[in-house]
């Protein structure tokens, strides 16, 4: 296993729990990749990437490979979201009683309504996109995921085709009319990269169906919880991790580490971002490399250390528990997004806020919270100048906007850590700056991810693939690990027999 990322260590705990002997070489010293906890400040845990769980709560990873058991737990994070507008909060619960009374409450009852209706009609699709992850995105993978869909369409195909391929806007536009949860919702389904006017981004906006069928986790202890139990796990099935030595070289059937060691092995997967992998394997087709879609740069986070919670003026219940969401239009999101095409740093751009702290106390001491704020778009390659010449700039700018929804906030700063989008490439190896290693639009997703012919986890010259490079694509969520693992071991199984 080439790269110690969350997929890469579930598809070793599946190869490991099927009795092969696996060895996982990481190039870094801190394992994880994007889902890693480390001592930022003294006495204090801040994740390096991902901090909130949303899809590997929905795999049934973590029940298979009993990793509670070897100390993974979950902190609920509900209400998963508060988006705060002038002299109002909308607050999303689980529960969809509660969401449908804070929607009622701001935006009046026609929306309210809307929303529930939109849950529903939308339900039974994420279930069955949540089947489709767990495959492979074979013709027949996804036609068993989608066929309990099809069988409930009366109308022909023609018009779930349309609202699947339609943009998140476009849905928004449709089903509601207050611009303040038109906004909130915009905010969430971008969180993926996709801008929420582009065609086929209507299913990112339905993940929030996906919240009020199980509240959103964080692990106790920062993101970096669940690769802890990973690894745990895996050395307890006989599996071996090697941190800070990693691949050089790779081939089907060896990979030789920065040390110079050999490792024979009957398959190699790589687990790394796709490009990555192509270097390891000596390929440098640049027209080759040119259709994958990698993007340029996708968001940047500021972590910050304080000595009191964002004391929003709007306060609501509950609301230092989830996401908390700082776009004030519709407009703020996709001017963000037009000034990153145009190769510039947004002026004003939306943030969503998170703060750890607030719910789990082994992070840091009593007085001091940890405030994570990841805003987009920032391209990887700026027009002008790097992003070290503007670090402070927008250190600044980030401050200030969650300041304006919390004053008071930029007066309880005590240590700041920006993570660009360079910092992200070379900390953690996301190219390009994108931590969804591809950018997750329809073009680049199911059986085109990475690219039509290594879609089924069946890489180039022999060489296995799982990661976010994969299907279904970034975030938290081991699903490709897992897939990749089974199509390891049907054609090992084959190999034996033939
Ligand atoms: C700042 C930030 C915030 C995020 N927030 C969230 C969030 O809240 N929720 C969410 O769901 N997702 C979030 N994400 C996205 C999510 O964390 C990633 O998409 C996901 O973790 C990718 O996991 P992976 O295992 O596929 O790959 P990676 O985590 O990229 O792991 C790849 C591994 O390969 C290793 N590697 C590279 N080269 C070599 C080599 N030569 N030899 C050996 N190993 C090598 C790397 O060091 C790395 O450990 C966030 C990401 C970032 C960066």
């Amino acid at each position: 296993m080439v790269g110690a990322g969350h997929n890469g260590l579930v598809c070793a705990c599946y190869l490991a729990r099927a009795g092969l002997d696996v060895e996982v070489v990481e190039r870094d010293t801190v394992l994880g990749g994007a889902v890693s906890t480390i001592e930022r400040w003294p006495g204090v845990q801040v994740d390096r990437g991902s901090t909130l769980h949303v899809m590997v709560r929905h795999t049934g990873i973590i029940e298979e490979l009993q990793l509670e058991d070897v100390g993974l737990s979950y902190v609920d994070t509900d209400p998963w979201a508060v988006s705060f507008h002038e002299g109002a909060a909308l607050r999303f619960t689980t529960g969809l009683e509660r969401t449908w009374q804070s929607i009622d409450e701001v935006c009046g009852r026609h929306d309210a309504d809307a929303y529930v209706q939109f849950v529903e009609r939308w339900t039974p699709r994420m279930q069955a996109m949540l089947a489709s992850f767990d495959r492979a995105p074979t013709v027949w993978g996804l036609t068993r995921s989608f066929w309990p869909l099809g069988r409930r369409v009366r109308s022909g195909g023609g018009e779930l085709a349309r609202e699947f391929l339609t943009s998140a806007d476009h849905v928004l536009d449709e089903c509601f009319t207050d611009d303040r949860l038109k906004t909130a919702l915009a905010w969430w389904s971008a969180q993926a990269g996709a801008v929420p006017h582009e065609v086929g981004t209507a299913p990112m906006l339905a993940t929030a169906v996906l919240m009020h069928l199980r509240a959103p986790g964080r692990p106790r202890g920062g993101s970096g919880a669940l690769t802890r139990a990973l690894v745990r796990r895996l050395e307890q099935l006989g599996g071996v991790v090697r941190a800070g030595d990693g691949a050089e070289l790779i081939s089907s059937g060896s990979v030789t580490t920065r040390s110079g060691e050999r490792i024979d092995a009957r398959a190699v997967v790589s687990a790394t971002h796709v490009l990555t992998t192509l270097d390891l394997l000596g390929r440098h087709d640049e027209a080759e490399r040119a259709r994958l879609r990698v993007g340029n740069g996708l968001g940047m986070v500021l972590r910050v250390l304080t000595d009191a919670l964002p004391a929003y003026t709007c306060a609501v219940d509950g609301m230092h528990t989830g996401m908390q969401m700082l776009a004030g239009s519709r407009d703020q999101i996709r001017r963000a997004h037009a000034e990153f095409l145009a190769g510039g740093a947004p002026a004003a751009p939306p943030l969503l806020v998170m703060t750890p702290t607030a719910t789990d106390d082994s992070l840091a001491p009593p007085d001091r919270h940890v405030v994570t704020v990841w805003t987009q778009w920032q391209p990887r390659q700026l027009r002008r100048g790097s992003w070290d010449d503007i670090r402070d700039e927008q250190t600044q700018l980030l401050i200030n906007g969650v300041d304006r929804a919390a004053p008071g906030f930029a007066s309880s700063v005590q240590a700041t850590h920006l993570q660009t989008p360079a910092d992200l490439e070379h900390e953690m190896d996301l190219r390009s700056g994108n931590v969804m290693h591809l950018d997750m639009t329809l073009d680049s997703m199911f059986a085109l991810r990475p690219l039509p012919e290594w879609s089924r986890h069946r890489g180039p010259d022999g060489v296995y693939l799982c990661g976010a490079s994969t299907h279904p694509g970034g975030g938290v969520s081991g699903a490709s690990g897992r897939t990749a693992a089974e199509v390891v071991l049907r054609d090992l199984r084959r190999r034996r027999r033939a």
